[in-house]
């Protein structure tokens, strides 16, 4: 009667242990949902973005997921994070800005250059039919691919490998994001976009980029420069 008293003392508190465990996880989950908030409207909405549907995809991928421990509380600061290897996950509102400049549609495939943390890809991932993502860092695209799975993300699918030839297998693309810098448009990347698709991509030195939109109509490219942006430049396999 004792120890059966004794057991059940035991049981309830491990629920109780329990219960307070999961109350401080969904009150973090809460203090992270509030940040995300705060960033969309002040970042992202201020700044002029517009299409609803990457507003919704900036408010619903928790971006704390895809940051490492140490840089958690930074997960919605107005700037790049790092992510370890000399990699950063881009700003906030640069994912915006390229992602709307895309012009994402559901039934439509893209292919992304440099996955890094696997933010930018949860981000398409909510706005495009399929994500294909190419990593040249193994254990970036690994870890990418792991938050992936934990979190549900089953319509992105990763290589790791030299981006600068895209991904022939899957080819051609409706969409191409590139968010590591090469000093020149790779040519198998505009091989590869789709007629009627768009690519954006910073080209130039280290740290000092023109993001550029190229949009392929009747075969030929139309190439615009958008912003000054300043990426990590883009590593060639040896
Ligand atoms: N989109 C990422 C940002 C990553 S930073 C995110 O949301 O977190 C740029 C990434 O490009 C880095 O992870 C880097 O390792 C990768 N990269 C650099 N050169 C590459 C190449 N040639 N092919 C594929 N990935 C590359």
């Amino acid at each position: 009667m004792k120890t059966k008293y004794k057991f059940c003392v035991s049981c309830l508190v491990l629920v109780l242990i329990t219960l307070n465990c999961s109350n401080r996880q969904d009150l973090k989950e809460d203090k992270y949902s509030r940040m995300r908030k705060t960033m969309v409207e002040q970042q992202i909405k201020n700044r002029g973005i517009r299409n609803k549907k990457v507003l919704d995809a900036l408010m619903n991928v928790p971006r704390h997921k895809f940051v490492p421990e140490e840089y958690k509380s930074h997960s919605y600061d107005d700037s790049p994070i790092p992510i370890g290897y000399n990699q950063t996950i881009s700003q906030p509102y640069i994912v915006a800005y390229m992602t709307e400049i895309l012009n994402p549609d559901k039934t439509k495939k893209v292919l992304e250059i440099g996955t890094g943390s696997g933010y930018q890809a949860a981000v398409l991932s909510l706005l495009y039919k399929d994500v294909y993502t190419v990593e040249i860092i193994k254990a970036l695209g690994e870890k990418a691919k792991r938050v992936f799975d934990e979190e549900g993300y089953n319509n992105i699918i990763v290589k790791i490998g030299d981006g600068y030839q895209g991904w022939k297998e899957y080819a051609p693309f409706d969409a191409i994001i590139v968010t590591c810098a090469p000093i020149d448009i790779p040519s198998p990347l505009v091989e590869q976009l789709a007629e009627g698709g768009k690519m954006i991509i910073p080209v130039g030195e280290h740290y000092n980029q023109v993001l550029y939109l190229l949009e392929k109509k009747n075969g030929k490219i139309r190439k615009t420069e958008t912003l000054p942006v300043a990426f990590v430049p883009m590593l060639r396999e040896k």
